[in-house]
């Protein structure tokens, strides 16, 4: 994260090119070509020239894709769900042209009255540690499934990132979600760069959703290895977390859960209204538009953008280290950060969690933090940041690495965002 940069102004080297890996592979005649009757033997030749020039052309046009520099991002579109193609306005207006459609109107929810944590009993708080304690050891930093692959630097571009936007794919598609993504270029400081949101949802259906989002990039410390082990790692570890313990509760949660993992999120140089946010600018523009493709399906009579079915976006950034401290930052979703207060401290008197985090509050106490929910906030959606103030002692240095981490902090807080999410949602624990 963002404000305050001022420790770190170091000029950035060139981009980090990697060698395009070769597909080629031994091109050997077949052997028994001699033992086939002369009458036959030019058309198995024929064939095999034929052969031989589709291979060809066709390992010729992947290693031209690996030199376009996005060889996983290439994938990823073609695993894309459903087959969905673009194009969610067109499809829009041509359900609008039917007339017999209904004309389904999402409600806004009052989040200073909504009560998600009053009925919550011992039996709850129970079996909801019992769903965190079974995941603990995925925090582990060096053999985590949830963490260890996501501690490793993440700069735009380089092969950590790559490998990164792989493996949140692949975990959204394993717990049940449908992923898409808002890929798109961007002029920086270095040039124009790619960029790629990657964005699953459980319950595409429904027109209230809870966002859980972090950004995924990672900052550029020229010449230096920067993991930012708060900086998302821990973050994106924790909703991955939500995600694997909670989806097989969500069949037939009136509800939403809808992940965001931003791109771009840090400044290529230095932290400016330009530099900084490339992922969360430009998708609050284009969901202020219109329904992302997954939405657009299986909504195909609602009359509204992606934007409306966001009931709450909560953010997550610097999180992981022994001095975590939240308060409430924005005031339109107070209440949902003293609920989860609340929460925390039922956790608490049970000896659920060893220690408390959030600090309740009558008002929200600080002015905004520069971080990817505020282009959703300036477009009038209601965002809670968890993001520790003041920052970990680590934040935007080298030393934000594995070991500056706390597993008593990130055990207790997936304890209490597995039972922030499961209450909100009201699932069956
Ligand atoms: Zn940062």
């Amino acid at each position: 994260m963002p404000i305050y940069n001022t420790r770190f102004r170091k000029q950035p080297t060139s981009e980090t090119h990697y060698p395009s890996s070769s597909n080629s592979k031994s091109k050997t005649k077949p052997s028994y070509l001699s033992m086939i009757k002369p009458y036959w033997r030019s058309m198995v030749v024929l064939s095999g020239i034929l052969f031989l020039l589709v291979f060809s052309l066709s390992s010729g046009a992947k290693e031209r894709g690996v030199q376009n520099q996005n060889p996983h991002l290439e994938t990823i579109s073609q695993n894309n769900v459903k087959g969905l193609k673009e194009n969610p306005i067109n499809q829009k207006t041509n359900m609008e042209e039917q007339a017999d459609l209904k004309d389904f109107k999402v409600t806004v929810t009052n989040l200073d009255t909504l009560d998600f944590t009053s009925k919550l009993d011992s039996d709850w708080y129970k079996s909801i540690y019992a769903k965190a304690d079974a995941i603990k050891q995925d925090y582990n930093v060096s053999t985590g499934e949830l963490l260890a692959p996501l501690l490793v630097e993440r700069v735009v571009g380089t092969q950590g990132y790559y490998d990164v936007q792989r493996f949140l794919v692949d975990k959204l598609k394993e717990f049940n979600f449908d992923v898409s993504f808002d890929n798109f270029t961007s002029n920086t400081p270095m040039g124009e760069k790619s960029f790629s949101n990657i964005i699953g949802i459980r319950n595409p259906k429904s027109t209230k959703r809870l966002v859980l989002a972090a950004h995924y990039d990672s900052k550029i410390f020229p010449g230096e290895k920067f993991i930012g082990a708060t900086d998302s790692s821990v973050p994106m570890a924790l909703i991955l977390g939500v995600c694997k313990t909670l989806s097989s509760l969500m069949d037939n949660s009136e509800r939403g859960l809808q992940i965001i993992f931003f791109d771009g999120e840090e400044a290529f140089i230095n932290w400016s209204g330009t530099d900084s946010l490339y992922g969360s600018k430009n998708l609050a523009q284009k969901w202020s538009k219109s329904l992302d493709p997954i939405s657009a399906n299986a909504l195909p009579n609602l009359k509204a953008n992606e934007l409306d079915l966001v009931e709450v976006f909560v953010l997550l950034d610097l999180i992981g280290t022994s001095d975590n401290q939240f308060v409430p930052l924005e005031a339109t979703t107070l209440q949902v950060f003293n609920q989860i207060a609340d929460i925390e401290k039922n956790l608490l008197e049970r000896k659920y969690v060893s220690k408390t985090y959030f600090l309740k509050s009558s008002s929200a106490s600080w002015q905004h933090i520069e971080d990817d929910h505020i282009p959703f906030v300036k477009l009038g959606v209601r965002a809670l940041h968890l993001i520790s103030t003041p920052f970990p002692w680590s934040w935007h240095t080298l030393d934000d690495n594995p070991k500056s981490l706390s597993s008593e902090t990130i055990e207790n807080l997936n304890t209490v965002m597995i039972a922030f999410v499961a209450s909100y949602l009201n699932l069956p624990v």
